[in-house]
């Protein structure tokens, strides 16, 4: 069944990407808001705004009973939850489901699965999927992961159950560390995530993340290829482009994480993110089951509006194409322009007096910043996605250039700085980038 009005649970750049995707479907759009995103572009050109204030202003996106009213009271027949906030709440879904409106991706039991790390390795192992030697239990006491490092060898690492956003990982290169490292991953998964369980995993050495996007129908499963996002500070991204396998090699994961996705009968939007090493073999890490930031990549790339698909799906479609309509064309990167000290990434919130994104040709920039925007400081620092496509990697790179330069933000500190010179840097030009990149490579931090 079409849907009618659509309300959308997030605010910033995703929001806006999401509104965009309902216009173009004759979709009416509703959308919450907290008091510091009262005046934003997508709020100002949603057909209706619905104010949740709160004195934290978190707390607009994640009160769970305000946002279901909001969806009851608006008439919606469906909620686009976009990234972070309710995204992956289970209990959400659950409310939502009851008040029978529909969720935009995965059913609560999936999203249950799939947001308990353990279970999620135990899962896509199960369907084939290579995982890296690990725990496949909790683990709470260091003479049992001692045990478990010893068997599995040095380093690895202690992640949280319920993790995300990299919080609380720890690298243990001796059993002498393992004591005090259990107890920070443990304490910081409770306060992150209230749930201190946490497994240990070979640490992958010289690693790079590669990623695969995919959809599904609950019944079926296609992959969109993958992206490479290796560029990151704090276990975030920074940089992501595509592709970067060869098809032999996209072919073998792609048939893998579509199995993965039709054995827990996947419906919507999911990322499936891997490291692989330095002998090319692949480890999965997890399951993104929502909309992700650089979905977009993939856009540019295939030629598909990936959201719409997703809500296609949601209101029950089965997939409107097969493995064989998609192809991947030339080459994209996606910078992520972030409201941050590009020399220690620290936020920086404020007014921006001057802004001017750059189009043209090949060039596309996603972002809910406008003169006079002020950034706040409680949210993410994500200000805009600048990305450019071209034939080939140096075609996207040399644009990129282009671009970059014709970028005017001013009233807050961002990090185009940084992605100039990354642009120019001789290892990212020679595709010799891993997760350790941004350490390694610390005079770009000018
Ligand atoms: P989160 O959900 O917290 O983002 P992930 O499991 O997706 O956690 O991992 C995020 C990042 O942490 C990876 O991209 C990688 O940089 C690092 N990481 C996670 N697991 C490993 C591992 N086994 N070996 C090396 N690095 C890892």
């Amino acid at each position: 069944m079409a849907f009618k009005r659509v309300l959308i649970a997030n605010r910033g750049e995703i929001a806006l990407r999401i509104l965009r995707a309902l216009r173009d479907m004759g979709i009416e759009v509703a959308i919450i808001h907290g008091r510091e995103d009262r005046l934003s572009l997508p709020v100002r050109l949603a057909d209706v705004a619905y104010p949740i204030m709160r004195q934290n202003p978190l707390d607009s996106y994640l009160d769970i009973e305000a946002v279901v009213s909001a969806a009851k009271d608006l008439d919606c027949d469906a909620v686009h939850p976009g990234y972070g906030f309710l995204a992956e709440n289970a209990h959400f879904v659950k409310r939502l489901e009851e008040e029978g409106i529909t969720f935009i991706g995965p059913t609560a039991e999936v999203i249950t699965l799939l947001g308990d790390k353990i279970e999620a390795r135990a899962a896509m192992e199960a369907a084939g999927l290579p995982t890296a030697k690990g725990s496949s239990e909790p683990i709470s006491s260091a003479e049992v992961a001692i045990t478990l490092a010893d068997e599995i060898g040095y380093p690895v690492i202690i992640k949280a159950a319920a993790g995300g956003g990299g919080i609380g990982m720890q690298i243990v290169e001796k059993s002498a560390e393992f004591e005090n490292a259990l107890k920070l991953c443990r304490s910081r998964a409770k306060s992150a995530f209230g749930d201190d369980r946490v497994f240990v995993e070979k640490y992958i050495e010289g690693a790079q993340h590669i990623e695969f996007q995919v959809l599904g129908d609950g019944k079926n499963a296609i992959h969109f290829g993958e992206r490479f996002c290796s560029i990151q500070r704090r276990h975030q991204k920074l940089v992501e482009e595509g592709p970067w396998l060869s098809e032999e090699k996209r072919a073998e994961i792609g048939a893998l994480v579509c199995e993965g996705a039709e054995s827990v009968g996947y419906k919507g939007l999911a990322t499936f993110e891997f490291l692989r090493d330095k002998n090319g073999d692949f480890y999965f890490l997890e399951v993104n089951p929502r909309v992700q930031v650089e979905h977009t990549v993939t856009e540019l790339i295939t030629g598909y509006n990936l959201v719409e698909l997703g809500i296609r799906v949601a209101q029950g479609e089965d997939l409107p194409l097969t493995q064989a309509d998609i192809s991947w064309n030339g080459h994209a990167i996606q910078c992520r322009l972030n409201a941050e000290d590009p020399k220690d990434f620290i936020p920086s919130p404020g007014r921006l007096w001057e802004c001017h994104f750059p189009s043209g040709f090949g060039i596309r920039c996603d972002t809910h910043a406008h003169p006079g925007y002020e950034m706040p400081g409680c949210f993410d620092s994500l200000l805009a996605k600048l990305l450019t496509w071209g034939p080939t990697r140096e075609d996207a790179i040399a644009r990129m250039r282009t671009a970059l330069d014709e970028t005017i933000i001013t009233g807050v500190e961002h990090l185009i700085p940084l992605h100039r010179r990354i642009m120019d840097e001789e290892d990212f030009l020679n595709r010799d980038i891993t997760i350790q990149y941004i350490d390694n490579h610390q005079d770009l931090l000018g």
